[in-house]
């Protein structure tokens, strides 16, 4: 039996929306080389043999070569020394056509994270990570947006979503996604000018403040969390939630599921995302945009 949505329910389908930037790059790509100039080149390390990490960096170096810019993925032990990814980082700072750096998070215990993050040249920081980035988004200065909440940006547009006067709900409010997606929607931008309440583990009253979102942004790493009775009807719907779920029954042996019942929510919702096919996608089309600035910043400041 067919289910029966929202009226005028648009699916924020990830795959139209990042194929429309990627084609975009591509064009830029192919401009730059007919003028002479080289590609711009992604580095990624990963550091062990993560599942989860392991096919991310797999589709961002498949979609670098897709349009055409230059990458190269550095592998590192689990059990290496700080220091050794420490050296690394340095290489790629120095080296004069490597033009965005991304280390694949979460890296293994005996690595500090923040210490990675601040070792990575702010100019070729494409994740946005670096807290010189981080400030700069604060302060609505131009600077490499985190891929993530860029991507959620992207798809706005894209589907030319009104979010001027909304109220905006993101839940999690970590410096990946919800933290900046929060300030990016509040900002005086396209696509932002939302009133934006933050929600996390300690927020009461949960249920209640999702009620109130014309747009929700659920970013908190729990399987299906957000019910169809936390969700107002005509609601806009951001699931950035992926998590590998175990299922005997699926081929890899589990389903990647978002933080949204989509199936019970769909029906409410004026817009939303599936997962997966939704943000993941344009998390990539966010690194691949910001690798591109990352080009033209080096060669703009000469
Ligand atoms: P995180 O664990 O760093 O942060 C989760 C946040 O959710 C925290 O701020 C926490 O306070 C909040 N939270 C946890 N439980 C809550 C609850 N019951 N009620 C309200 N808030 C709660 O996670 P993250 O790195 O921000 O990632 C969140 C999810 O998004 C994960 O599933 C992750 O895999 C996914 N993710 C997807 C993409 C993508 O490209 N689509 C990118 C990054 C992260």
């Amino acid at each position: 039996m067919q289910k029966a949505y929202f009226c005028h329910m648009i699916l924020l389908d990830g795959k139209i929306a990042a194929l429309s930037v990627k084609n975009e790059l591509k064009e830029q790509v192919a401009k730059l080389r007919a003028d002479g100039k080289r590609a711009p080149h992604l580095a990624v390390i990963i550091v062990g043999n993560n599942g989860a990490s392991e096919t991310y960096v797999a589709s961002k170096v498949k979609n670098c070569e897709e349009i055409g810019f230059g990458s190269t993925l550095i592998r590192l032990d689990e059990t290496i020394d700080e220091t050794v990814l420490l050296d690394q980082i340095k290489q790629l700072n120095d080296n004069e056509f490597t033009d965005g750096i991304l280390v694949q998070l979460p890296l293994p215990k005996q690595i500090k994270e923040q210490k990675i993050i601040q070792a990575i040249d702010p100019n070729k920081d494409v994740d946005g990570f670096h807290p010189v980035n981080a400030g700069k988004l604060v302060q609505g200065l131009p600077t490499f947006i985190p891929a993530t909440p860029y991507g959620i940006m992207l798809m706005l547009q894209y589907f030319n979503i009104e979010t001027k006067g909304k109220h905006a709900v993101v839940i999690g409010r970590s410096n990946i996604v919800g933290r900046p997606i929060s300030i990016l929607l509040s900002s005086n931008i396209p696509n932002g000018n939302c009133t934006v309440t933050v929600c996390h583990s300690h927020t009461k009253n949960l249920k209640e403040i999702c009620l109130q979102g014309d747009i929700i942004v659920a970013a908190l790493g729990k399987p299906e969390f957000l019910k169809a009775d936390m969700v107002k009807e005509g609601a806009v719907i951001i699931d950035v939630g992926i998590t590998r779920v175990e299922d005997a029954t699926a081929k890899k042996g589990f389903r990647i599921k978002g933080d949204v019942a989509f199936d019970e929510v769909a029906p409410k919702s004026a817009a939303i995302t599936p997962v997966p096919g939704g943000v993941g996608l344009m998390t990539i089309a966010g690194l691949l945009k910001n690798t591109l600035q990352a080009y033209s910043n080096k060669y703009q400041n000469r």
